[in-house]
């Protein structure tokens, strides 16, 4: 299967986009809904699908994984067609990818009980409250992941204070690298605040990669390139 933007989810031919909305039948669902945009043969797939396909793919690429770097698990499920360039199922897939690897690092969690509650708070979690909110869900699916790990509630003292302490250390690093949105450039900066803070408070070491090296950047219109820690190009001087 080929992703990328613009690429038919069924059978990976190109979409083709209509001037007029027309009434299509969703290929996976069979419900009906008006769209633009069609593959070359036809095939149709509606947003609940998409994003219900994309969410289930990622808490079964996590429920049976032995990565040890969140960052890595992180990349090879976004390399998939089924996870958009951005979209708020990365709300779900910053924490599911920390709790896999902060079990598999040693951490005493049941993975299965903590995935399925991470797709509950995450999937709640709207797509662009970045810029609408200011508070962008990448951070927030990090505060979701320690509020699990250590059970914390409203009603909690110590693990209250580090859920709400991590999602704003996760936060201000989103913050200082600026806008416009990118839903990988967030992900990864929270996963590797995530990382480092759970270290120092829970004594659990995840694995960072030496470099995140972004391999989205080719589909992000809004990339920062130069300006953005993961920009694999050195620029070229003539
Ligand atoms: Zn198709
Ligand atoms: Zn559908």
């Amino acid at each position: 299967m080929t992703r990328g933007e613009g690429a038919c989810l069924v059978c990976g031919k190109p979409l083709i986009y209509l001037k007029r909305a027309k009434e299509m039948e969703c290929s996976f669902c069979h419900k009906k809904y008006k769209s633009y945009a069609a593959c070359e043969d036809g095939h149709f797939v509606c947003d609940d699908c998409h994003e219900e396909k994309g969410i289930r793919l990622i808490l079964e690429t996590c429920a049976g994984s032995t990565a040890q770097n969140p960052i890595a698990l992180m990349q090879d499920l976004m390399e998939n067609p089924y996870l958009y360039m951005h979209g708020p199922e990365h709300h779900v897939l910053v924490g599911a990818a920390l709790l896999t690897a902060y079990r598999n690092c040693g951490g005493a969690i049941d993975l299965a009980a903590s995935l399925s509650e991470m797709r509950e708070r995450g999937s709640s979690y709207p797509g662009g409250a970045c810029g609408l909110w200011g508070c962008c869900g990448a951070a927030v699916s990090a505060g979701m992941f320690f509020s699990i790990v250590t059970q914390a509630t409203p009603l909690t003292g110590k693990s209250w204070g580090l859920s709400n302490q991590i999602t704003a250390q996760a936060l201000g690093a989103i913050a200082k690298l600026g806008g416009p949105r990118c839903c990988k450039r967030n992900s990864f900066t929270a996963v590797r605040e995530a990382v480092l803070f759970t270290e120092h408070h829970l004594g659990i070491r995840m694995e960072l990669p030496d470099q995140i090296q972004c391999g989205f950047w080719a589909e992000n219109q809004q990339c920062l390139k130069q300006h953005c820690p993961y920009y694999p190009y050195v620029p070229e001087h003539p």
